[in-house]
């Protein structure tokens, strides 16, 4: 497109210019034919006079002289007789030099007692200059300079200053004016040129701007595909998360359903040990279902949260008892801080001890060999801090800020062999955000992780 634009400025450049000289050229023509013709004019009237004292005087030279002081426009009048004899001036020599004056002029004349007689004069440059060119020219040629040059190359007459002016055209005259020539001048800015320049620039700014706009765009298009490609990954990865998440706990609680059922354990001991199992694993299913629940609550705008004046320590603790078996299996060391005279805080206690539940169950996750668990609790500039800090496998600086979006999960090696669905920081977020607080993290990679809550007191 741009290449077309171009092209086509390109050649309507070109024919502007080839119009404006065409047009220049009929211009010059009829102005050089206006000077000749007020020229042929004010000849004819000079000689009738000249014609009319001769036949009424014969050649009176006092009768002349007044005549030619009269015309401003004649110069050198020698009036010769048929044999080539000077009547007039007395003295002067039939062809002699014209001085500040055009080319002769040569007529027949008759005078009375003489006869014929031959009338040379020549036209004063000056009065050219002053009377003629300007009344012939200056009408003609708006949005043009018309400009007279003698033989010489000198400028005889110019309205305007010919300083930056473009000559587009120039013509001699016919008869009275050999070796002058009429130039048709351009003004400086005002060709067609300049303005197919600035209409060029104009196109190609615009089309700048619309390939800058169409970059952008691209960009931003491929941004977004890019964006719903991983999204549709992260979706296919969380099914099939999710489904897992599902079935190991049911296998788990089959099994063991079914070899209670079959009598196989017979000690007291041992089967209460199948019954914390099943407990376990079902609470497990449980949480995991009512995350999935609330997540496609939240991403539905269906869920509501019902604030209430909440304790906070038994808050913890009920969170803590939840996972009081993994943890004691795992060989966990719990730490509970909770500060002295902690408020009561407004808040709906089920989506916190929900966060805090997903938390727990992360650090717990996320552990390695140093198995420390601390929550712990206080108020800080008007807010009530909640803290779940571990001594796991952490998460590098980088990933920090995506960990909370739905559906994302660490790099497969340090997550490897930890299942999880990617949606329990995204439901953390979510909930404390509906409570006006905010979640924040702080990890490094091997040193472990503290996730703290902070909700607003008031
Ligand atoms: P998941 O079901 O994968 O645990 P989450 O939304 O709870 O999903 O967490 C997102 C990701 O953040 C996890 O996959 C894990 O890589 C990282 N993560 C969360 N908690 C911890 C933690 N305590 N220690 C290390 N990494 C964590």
């Amino acid at each position: 497109m741009a290449v077309l634009g171009w092209v086509s400025l390109r050649q309507w450049e070109r024919a502007a210019d080839l119009l404006v000289r065409e047009q220049a050229r009929d211009m010059a023509s009829m102005a050089a034919e206006k000077v000749e013709m007020a020229l042929d004019h004010a000849e004819d009237a000079f000689v009738d006079r000249l014609q009319a004292l001769l036949t009424a005087r014969g050649v009176d030279p006092a009768a002349l002289e007044g005549l030619i002081a009269g015309e401003p426009l004649v110069r050198h009048l020698v009036l010769a007789d048929t044999r080539g004899e000077v009547r007039y001036p007395r003295g002067a020599a039939a062809e002699a030099a014209p001085g500040a004056s055009t080319a002769r002029a040569r007529r027949s004349v008759k005078a009375r007692d003489v006869g014929p007689l031959v009338a040379t004069f020549g036209l004063d440059v000056e009065a050219l200059r002053r009377d003629v060119l300007p009344a012939s020219l200056g009408p003609l040629g708006s949005g043009t300079i018309l400009a007279v040059f003698d033989g010489e190359g000198r400028t005889v007459y110019a309205p305007a200053t010919l300083e930056g002016a473009q000559p587009l055209q120039s013509v001699a005259f016919r008869a009275h004016l050999p070796d002058w020539r009429l130039t048709v001048y351009q003004p400086g800015g005002a060709a067609p040129r300049d303005a197919v320049r600035g209409q060029t620039r104009l196109f190609m700014g615009a089309f700048v701007v619309l390939l800058v706009i169409i970059l952008a765009g691209s960009l931003l298009t491929w941004r977004l595909t890019r964006r719903e490609t991983e999204m549709a990954r992260l979706k296919s990865d969380f099914v099939a998360n999710v489904s897992h998440d599902l079935k190991t706990p049911l296998s788990v609680i089959r099994m063991f359903g079914e070899t209670l059922e079959m009598g196989r354990v017979t000690d007291e001991g041992g089967r209460q040990e199948y019954y914390r199992v099943i407990t376990r694993e079902a609470e497990r299913l449980s949480r995991l279902i009512d995350n999935v629940l609330d997540f496609s609550r939240i991403e539905g705008g269906r869920r509501r949260y019902e604030r209430v004046p909440t304790a906070v320590e038994p808050l913890l603790r009920e969170a803590l008892d939840a996972f009081a078996y993994p943890l004691q299996q795992q060989g966990f060391k719990v730490e509970l801080v909770v500060a002295p005279d902690l408020p009561e805080v407004a808040m709906d206690p089920e989506a916190i001890g929900q966060a805090l539940s997903n938390l727990v169950d992360n650090a717990i996750k996320y552990s390695a060999e140093d198995r420390v668990l601390s929550v712990a609790a206080r108020v800080e500039a008007g807010e009530l801090l909640l803290s779940v800090a571990d001594r796991g496998v952490g998460i590098p600086a980088a990933e920090q800020a995506r960990i909370f979006e739905k559906f994302y999960r660490v790099g497969r090696s340090d997550t490897q062999g930890r299942r999880g669905s990617g949606v329990g920081l995204a439901l953390v977020r979510h909930v404390v955000e509906a409570h006006g607080g905010r979640v924040t993290v702080e990890s490094a990679p091997g040193q472990g992780s503290r996730f703290t809550l902070r909700l607003p007191l008031a």
